[in-house]
């Protein structure tokens, strides 16, 4: 059976004294086993980092750019390679598996603009013969550590603007679907990145562990969930690294009684069976105002029912397995516990049967829910779609603003008054107006509110430009001819 690696230095390696099943979602046959980093792998890998640094930091801004141009090739040549790595691990249909890639290459052209990014500021004259500059410096040695659910684009979030900024990286990826930070590492090796400067090491808590306490580490780029995200932020934190550990997520998308309910409609199924539901962007709850759930609900349960669950290498599939058989299994579980807490389960998908041992689950769409429930409170991460119904705009903005997850959220409506209102009233760190998944393009920044982020920087983007570099503000003076005089007082600069 295939043992997947760690990448140290430009080398493949693994003791593999310990070693994890990487399924096949889509068959539930563990067809690949991937490395376990001891300690001292990682420390290793740590100091991979720390010893590229001062070169890679040294490279000039020109000749960084080219590998991220190069690399931006190899992904658009090879996307379908990739994809294909991503499915097989991660069960997600190929096209949507391709979609992440190319959301990950708006992160890679993001870093190629590094020259421009990188200048700093300068003013003339703040006293007599002075002048002040500052500049963007590197941190150092940065861990990224990253879920299952997007294996090629949240790699990509962190990696590509860390490096770009003159930082080394060891990067460890979900255990559950390893291969493609594998496959990012040798691309980034062919278009040109010196080895040390992007680490992979395998594994789970204890290889995140070891690398949270390396003191050579100075930030830690995290997304996960967020009893995770919490205690990473704390951990690190009180070592003195810098932090940004994003975390779990409960997307509302508000329909209002004016909107489009075909676009509606279509827009709620995609973005809550889209991936199975594993989207920290996915929509997980609809809030209708008004009369709009009458309308509304036998719309979504028709086109619920001719979507297509299936392998996701078999193109005709829409909707692949869900990552492992105990997640399927706890998804299904909220659909089984939502009637007895009052609700009405509209579909279930749990009664869906499907051929052989994959990781499959039906979409489910429960209507009648309200908070208090655990349907409603848990992030599901699955293909479930809860329904609240409330009486006003005003009633809405108030549950969306309840909620401890502040990720994404979106409200559909024909009246720009009313959206207005909501882009100032929501609570939340990304918002969609009649647009259900409002991930930034990769020249924004990525990041929620509340539960959703620990830390004060969102994710690629501008803000990461600053996350993976320090400021040095430099005051110069030259020799001007006038006599140097004595004076102990407070540098004035009137
Ligand atoms: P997870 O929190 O289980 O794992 C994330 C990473 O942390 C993995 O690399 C894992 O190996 C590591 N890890 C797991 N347990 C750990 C522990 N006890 N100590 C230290 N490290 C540990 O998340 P997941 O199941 O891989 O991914 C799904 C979650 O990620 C969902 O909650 C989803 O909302 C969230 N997510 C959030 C965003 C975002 O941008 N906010 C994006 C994608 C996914």
């Amino acid at each position: 059976m295939t043992l997947i690696p760690h990448f140290i230095a430009g080398e493949e390696t693994a003791a593999a004294d310990r070693t994890l099943p990487v399924y096949d979602p889509a068959t539930g046959v563990a067809h690949r086993r991937v490395a376990v980093a001891t300690a001292d792998e990682v420390r290793t890998a740590v100091a991979a980092a720390k010893a590229a640094l001062p070169g890679w930091r040294a490279t000039s801004l020109i000749r960084r750019a080219d590998v991220f141009f190069r690399l931006r090739q190899i992904l658009s040549e090879r996307t379908e390679e990739l994809a294909a790595v991503v499915t097989s691990e991660h069960g997600k249909v190929l096209s949507d598996a391709a979609g992440e890639v190319s959301r990950g290459i708006e992160n890679v052209e993001f870093a190629a603009g590094l020259a421009h990014l990188l200048k700093g500021e300068r003013a003339e004259q703040v006293a007599r013969g002075v002048d002040v500059h500052s500049v963007r410096q590197p941190v150092g040695v940065v861990a990224a550590i990253t879920p299952f659910n997007f294996p090629v684009m949240v790699p990509l979030w962190m990696v590509a603007s860390a490096i770009a900024c003159g930082n080394t990286v060891v990067l460890k990826p979900s255990e559950k679907d390893p291969s493609a930070a594998l496959w990012l590492a040798r691309a980034f090796r062919e278009a040109g990145l010196p080895d040390g400067v992007l680490n992979v090491v395998n594994g789970d808590r204890s290889a995140v562990e070891a690398l949270l306490d390396a003191p050579e580490v100075a930030a830690v780029s995290f997304v996960g969930s967020t009893p995770i995200a919490r205690s990473i932020y704390a951990r690190a934190s009180a070592s003195g690294k810098r932090v940004q550990a994003l975390g779990g997520a409960k997307n509302h998308m508000v329909v209002m009684p004016d909107a489009d309910l075909d676009a509606a409609t279509a827009a709620a199924v995609s973005a809550a069976y889209g991936s199975a539901g594993e989207r920290c962007m996915a929509v997980s709850v609809l809030v209708a105002v008004g009369d709009v759930a009458d309308r509304l609900v036998p719309r979504l349960q028709q086109a619920i029912g001719e979507l297509r669950i299936g392998p996701g290498d078999d193109p005709t599939s829409e909707m692949g397995p869900l990552i492992t058989r105990e997640h399927r299994d706890r998804v299904a579980s909220y659909v089984a516990a939502a009637t007895a807490e009052g609700a009405r389960v509209v579909v279930d998908g749990t009664r869906q049967r499907f051929d052989g041992d994959g990781f499959f689950l039906g979409v489910s769409l429960v209507d009648h829910v309200r908070p208090g429930m655990k349907v409603y409170e848990d992030e599901i991460f699955g293909p479930v779609l809860s329904v609240v119904r409330v009486d006003s705009y005003a009633e809405a903005v108030e549950l969306v603003n309840g909620n401890r997850f502040g990720n994404g959220t979106a409200i559909f409506t024909r009246d720009g008054g009313t959206a207005r209102r909501f882009e100032f009233d929501i609570e939340v760190g990304m918002v969609g107006v009649n647009v259900p998944i409002p991930v930034p393009v990769g020249v924004f920044s990525f990041g929620g509110w509340k539960d959703s982020l620990f830390g004060d920087s969102h994710i690629y983007g501008p803000e990461s430009i600053h996350f993976y570099t320090r400021s040095k503000v430099v005051t110069t003076r030259w020799p001007d001819h006038t006599p140097a005089q004595i004076d102990l007082g407070f540098p004035s600069n009137r």
